[in-house]
């Protein structure tokens, strides 16, 4: 039976990281006898010098480290670093890029891993898996461990581009469809769906779906989105797969980072414009999703990004060939450049 484990502690306050001294013995004992490595990259340095100087006069033993890239070259790099220097803790601190790159080195070098984002715009901060480059543009993901601990300081998160919040929406009600593709698996694979996982990645959805805070930078909202994401990281880690935040609106996502890197939109925006084709060929209740869009500003509008009708088309009919081993909607929904034109226009033409 696949086994799990769950963080130690998820921590979300307003000014959390200038409290780290009393906040991160909640996720490892005698945390200030430890040696630790700091994470985060020279953007985030510059950005915020007085937070990371804060942090580290609360550690005693507290180094910093720069990652310049999101590559596995440059994980495997850190995790080198980390077991060499016989480092005890990996804090990551930053974006996407930054924490798959600390979370996966922290993995290797069987040390704990505390996560520090500083904005909130997909579920991988949570997750048990890492994505990041293997040679140019693509993409692989590796698995790993979920943090020891999560710490979201609300301040940080709301100094972020709005967008980057609205990229995390769209990563949370995209599970809309990935469930169902989740399900069409199991049916026709003969595979499991666990119950619990399921459950946990429906709340995440629920969870945004239904909350009635409007204001996205209000302390509440970046309550209820981390929870939203971390509840997708668990699902991933109870399953031991990313299927339950992951189906077909992520396979048309990983073909336009694969096959057009110049396109530039964020995981999060893509797998929301996904969600629509995707539910669309699962016969579900799409309104639902473009309404939630429409209610926090989410732009899908393909054009929008410089996705052409063309490239639209193209990036479905070649969605399921990004991981053939995984049954989805697509595998069996008439993909028809015709059908995909027609998309193409309905989803151009919404309201805004
Ligand atoms: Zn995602």
């Amino acid at each position: 039976m696949h086994s799990f484990r769950l963080p130690y502690c998820l921590i979300v306050e307003d000014g959390a990281f200038m409290r780290m001294d009393r906040l991160l013995p909640a996720c490892v004992a005698d945390i200030q006898k430890k040696k630790i490595l700091f994470v985060t990259e020279q953007f985030l340095k510059d950005l915020f010098a007085d937070t990371i100087a804060e942090v580290q006069k609360d550690l005693q033993h507290c180094d910093l480290y720069l990652v310049e890239d999101s590559s596995f070259d440059i994980a495997v790099s850190l995790a080198k670093y980390l077991s060499v220097k016989d480092y005890d803790v990996c804090i990551g601190f930053g974006g996407g890029k930054v924490l798959d790159i600390a979370k996966y080195a922290a993995f290797v070098a069987k040390i704990p891993y505390i996560c520090l984002p500083t904005t909130l715009s997909n579920d991988s901060l949570a997750s048990p898996f890492s994505v990041m480059a293997t040679d140019g543009h693509n993409r692989k993901t590796f698995g790993c461990k979920i943090p020891t601990g999560i710490i979201v300081d609300t301040e940080i998160i709301r100094a972020a581009p709005e967008s980057q919040l609205k990229a995390g929406i769209g990563d949370t009600i995209c599970k809309y469809t990935a469930l169902q593709d989740w399900k069409l698996d199991a049916a026709k694979k003969g595979g499991r769906v666990d119950d619990f996982a399921y459950m946990i990645s429906e709340m995440a959805y629920n969870t945004v779906a239904f909350c009635e805070e409007r204001s996205l930078k209000s302390k509440s909202f970046i309550h209820i989105l981390t929870e939203a994401l971390v509840f997708g990281g668990l699902a991933m880690e109870i399953a031991g797969s990313s299927r339950p935040c992951s189906g077909s609106e992520h396979l048309f996502c990983h073909a336009l980072e694969e096959f057009y890197p110049e396109i530039k939109i964020s995981h999060g925006m893509a797998v929301a414009m996904g969600s629509i084709g995707a539910g669309i060929f699962q016969e579900r209740d799409v309104s639902k999703l473009y309404r939630l869009c429409a209610l926090y500003g989410l732009d899908i509008k393909p054009s929008d990004y410089g996705i052409t009708k063309e490239i639209f088309i193209d990036a479905w009919q070649r969605a399921q060939s990004t991981r053939k081993d995984r049954y989805t909607v697509l595998s069996e929904t008439d993909l028809s450049a015709e059908r995909l034109g027609c998309i193409y226009e309905n989803m151009e033409n919404q309201p805004v």
